[in-house]
C-alpha cells in the first residue's frame, strides 16, 4: 500500500515519562506504516528543556506560528521534587503556559464518547466542549491579608495622571482582599477563538458569567462577546445554522445538566478550570479527553488533557506491565493531521485521521481496552490489554 504524502510539516512536540513512551508506540504502530510523516521535531522532554534553558519550548511555539499546526505530548511541569529528580538548573515554567503566552489562545476540551463508557449524567448523549479563557482573573491576582481595622481601596493611576479610586471595604477587624484584572484585547481574542471554533465544528456556543452581580467586570465580558458577535459573526452563524447564547452562570449550570450535550460552553478562566474537571469526570475519564489550543490568528496546538502518568512510568521503568490509555494522545495526532489536511487540501490525510479515530473507538466498543476503562465500562466480556497491546489492537482493527 502506498503511504499518504504530506506537503507541510506538523510541529511535533515530544514530552515526558509514560506519554513519551506511548508517543513512540503510536508513531511506530499507527502513523509511520501509513503516512509519509513530515514533522519538525522539538524535544520538550524535561532533560532537553533544561539543556537548552527552555529555549526549545519557545522555538516550538514560534514554529507553530510558522506552520499553523502542532501536536504536543504531555510534559512535566517541574516542582521542587522534579528539580531534584532531574538535577535541573532551575524550576522551569510550565511549557503549556509558555506556549499559551506566545500563541495567546483559548483551550477547548472535549470528551471522546464511546459506547460502554456512559456519562454519569443520563441525559448527555453528545460531547460537551469546554472553552476556557486562559488569561488573567484570579490566576494573575494580587492578594492581601488585612491585619486589622482600616480602609481597603482599589486605585488606578493612569499614565496621563488620571486617578480612579474605589473603596473595597472599611474593615473593623482582620480580613482579606484580592485585586484581579483582565484585558479587553484578551477577552476579544477569547471571544473570536470561541466563535471561530463554533463555526469550525458547527456547534452552538454558550457563554455565561455573573454579570448581574459583577456589573463592571463580568459585564465587560458579556458586552465584548456581544459586540464582536453582532459585528463579525451573526451572519456566519445563521448561515451555518448555529446559535450564540448568553446566560447567567448559575442558569448555565442547570441547563448543562438537563441538556443532551453537543455544544461549546465558553467559560471564564476559573469557571473553565473547575467545570472542565467536572465535565471530564462525568463523561468517564481524563484519558478520554481531547484538548486543543486555538489562537485568535488560527494556529492550532493539539494535546491530551492528562499529564505524563508518572506512576505508570515508574512501573514501566521497573519492567512491570502497564496498561496506560493512549486514546487522548492518539486523538491529539488525529486532530493535528486532520487540521493539516484541511489547511493543505489533502483529503487523504483527513480520511486517515477519521479512520484512525474510528478504529480506536471500534476497538474499545469491541471490548478491548486498557485497565482504566475496564474499571468503568458497562460492556461485558472485556479484554484488558497492556499499553502496547491496546495500540496493536487498534492497528489490527484499522487494517481490517
Ligand atoms: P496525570 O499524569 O494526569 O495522572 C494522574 C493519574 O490519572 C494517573 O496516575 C492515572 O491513575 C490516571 N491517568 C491519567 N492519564 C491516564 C492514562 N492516559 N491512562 C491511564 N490512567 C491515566 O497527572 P499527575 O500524575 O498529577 O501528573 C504527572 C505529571 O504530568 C506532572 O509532572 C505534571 O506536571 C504533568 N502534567 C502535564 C500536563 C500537560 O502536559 N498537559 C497536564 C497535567 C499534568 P492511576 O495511577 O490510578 O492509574
Ligand atoms: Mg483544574
Amino acid at each position: 500500500m502506498e503511504k499518504i504524502k504530506m506537503t507541510t510539516p506538523l510541529v511535533e512536540m515530544d514530552g515526558d515519562e509514560m506519554t513519551r513512551v506511548l508517543w513512540k508506540m503510536i508513531k511506530d504502530e499507527l502513523l509511520l506504516p501509513f503516512i509519509d510523516l513530515k514533522t519538525e521535531y522539538y524535544d520538550l522532554g524535561l532533560e532537553y528543556r533544561d539543556a537548552t534553558d527552555d529555549q526549545v519550548t519557545v522555538d516550538s511555539a514560534l514554529a507553530t506560528k510558522k506552520y499553523g499546526v502542532a501536536v504536543k505530548c504531555a510534559t512535566i511541569t517541574p516542582n521542587a521534587a522534579r528539580v531534584k529528580e532531574y538535577n535541573l538548573k532551575q524550576m522551569w515554567k510550565s511549557p503549556n503556559g509558555t506556549i499559551r503566552a506566545i500563541l495567546d489562545g483559548t483551550v477547548f476540551r472535549a470528551p471522546i464518547v464511546v459506547k460502554g463508557i456512559d456519562p454519569t449524567v443520563r441525559t448527555w448523549k453528545k460531547p460537551i466542549t469546554i472553552a476556557r479563557h486562559a488569561y488573567g482573573d484570579v490566576y494573575k491576582a494580587s492578594e492581601m491579608k488585612v491585619p486589622g481595622p482600616g480602609k481597603a481601596e482599589i486605585v488606578f493611576t493612569g499614565e496621563d495622571g488620571t486617578v480612579l479610586r474605589e473603596t473595597i471595604h472599611e474593615f473593623d477587624g482582620p480580613g482579606i482582599v484580592q485585586g484581579m484584572h483582565n484585558l479587553e484585547n484578551s477577552i476579544g481574542s477569547f471571544a473570536r477563538s470561541c466563535f471561530n471554533y463554533a463555526l469550525d465544528t458547527k456547534q452552538d456556543l454558550w457563554f455565561a458569567t455573573k454579570d448581574t452581580i459583577s456589573k463592571k467586570y463580568d459585564h465587560t465580558f458579556k458586552d465584548i462577546f456581544q459586540e464582536i458577535y453582532d459585528a463579525e459573526y451573526d451572519e456566519k452563524f445563521k448561515a451555518a445554522g448555529i446559535e450564540y447564547f448568553y446566560t447567567l452562570i448559575d442558569d448555565a449550570v442547570a441547563r448543562v445538566i438537563r441538556s443532551e450535550g453537543g455544544y461549546i460552553w465558553a467559560c471564564k478562566n476559573y469557571d473553565g478550570d473547575v467545570m472542565s474537571d467536572m465535565v471530564a469526570t462525568a463523561f468517564g475519564s481524563l484519558a478520554m479527553m481531547t484538548s486543543v489550543l486555538v489562537s485568535p490568528e488560527g494556529y492550532y496546538e493539539y494535546e491530551a488533557a492528562h499529564g505524563t502518568v508518572q506512576r505508570h512510568y515508574y512501573k514501566y521503568l521497573k519492567g512491570e506491565e502497564t496498561s496506560t490509555n493512549s486514546v487522548a494522545t492518539i486523538f491529539a495526532w488525529t486532530g493535528a493531521l486532520r487540521k493539516r489536511g484541511e489547511l493543505d487540501q489533502n483529503p487523504q490525510l483527513m480520511e486517515f485521521a477519521d479512520r484512525l479515530e474510528k478504529a480506536t473507538i471500534d476497538t474499545i466498543e469491541s471490548g478491548k481496552m486498557t485497565k482504566d476503562l475496564a474499571l468503568i465500562t458497562t460492556l461485558e466480556n472485556v479484554t484488558v490489554l497492556d499499553s502496547q497491546g491496546f495500540i496493536r489492537a487498534i492497528r489490527e482493527t484499522m487494517e481490517k
